[in-house]
């Protein structure tokens, strides 16, 4: 699903270890995330309401996908559960090949912990706090302790990565919504996942900056990190590789983007623009 067989052969290969002899089967298993058959319904006073209704969907390591569908059609339900913030009423879920409905609440946390990184619309810094201690935040709840000095190196380079190192120190009020946006996207990098959940990261950000964390974003998934994004924004959707379309709480579509569009490219053109502009005035 989602990619020819050559390219999942291609994503199995960079991943080293080849079995010539069963290649289809262990590329099988290669999933990030494996839903089948997954159910959601909330038990709320006197109404069931059933949020998710029998989705299946594979996503494969290397994949960014786009989760699409107008308010209430499921999203977020489906977000939360892909994250294991909460569990299925019904269906399979299996993350890394890991069946998570084996797992009892500690052992998610962890799995949730080492696997995953979350980006949310509202940032959700902690605003006393600077940029690099935000980003040291997942690290401070690892079963296993990182000694300090450590700590701060690899959240160091989590902000260089999304571009902020220069702005370790400051507090949250004292950076633009952007980069609020790029400290949260560094502190869902910190534990290293391999795999970013964002839920509508630009939805409060303008068009310009929404394209550069959609950039960020590129970058990351160049580097090999799986990313899943819920956006309701055709235009932001045409920066990720593929199309999922919720209507009710069911898959309707799901399809690679054609004519993706690069971030670098775009911002250029945007930049240009604006300067036309100036020289014109
Ligand atoms: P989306 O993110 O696409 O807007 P949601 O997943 O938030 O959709 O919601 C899907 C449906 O589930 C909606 O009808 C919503 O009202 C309902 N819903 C979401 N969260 C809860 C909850 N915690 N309790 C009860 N109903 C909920
Ligand atoms: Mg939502």
């Amino acid at each position: 699903m989602g990619m020819n067989p050559r390219a999942r052969l291609g994503t199995h290969l960079r991943r080293g270890s080849v079995d010539f002899s069963e290649p289809l089967k262990i590329v099988q298993t290669n999933a990030v995330i494996q839903l089948a058959e997954i159910h959601k319904i909330y038990h709320t006073g006197e109404v069931d309401v059933p949020a998710v209704r029998g989705v299946s969907l594979e996503i494969l390591p290397g994949e960014f996908v786009a989760i699409m569908g107008s308010s209430g059609s499921g999203k977020s339900t489906l977000m939360n559960l892909i994250g294991c913030l909460d569990r299925p009423t019904r269906g399979n879920y299996r993350l890394d090949g890991i069946d998570v409905s084996t797992l009892d609440r500690n052992a998610l946390a962890d799995i949730r912990n080492q696997k995953i990184g979350f980006v949310f619309q509202g940032f959700n810094l902690l605003s006393r706090t600077t940029a690099l201690e935000n980003t040291e935040m997942p690290m401070l709840y690892n079963r296993h302790r990182t000694p300090a000095h450590e700590q701060r190196e690899r959240a160091l380079r989590a902000l260089e990565l999304v571009g902020l190192a220069d702005r370790a120190d400051h507090k949250p009020n004292q950076l633009s919504g952007g980069q609020q946006q790029r400290v949260a996207v560094a502190r869902a990098l910190v534990n290293q996942p391999s795999l970013i959940l964002a839920d509508e990261p630009t939805g409060n950000l303008d068009s310009q900056t929404s394209i550069e964390i959609m950039g960020v974003f590129q970058k990351l998934n160049d580097q090999g990190i799986t990313l899943v994004m819920v956006t309701h924004e055709l235009d932001i959707a045409r920066y990720t590789k593929r199309t999922v379309v919720l209507r009710d709480g069911k898959i309707v579509t799901d399809e690679p983007v054609r004519e993706r569009l690069n971030a670098e490219t775009e911002l250029r053109h945007l930049r240009q623009a604006q300067q036309a502009i100036k020289l014109s005035s």
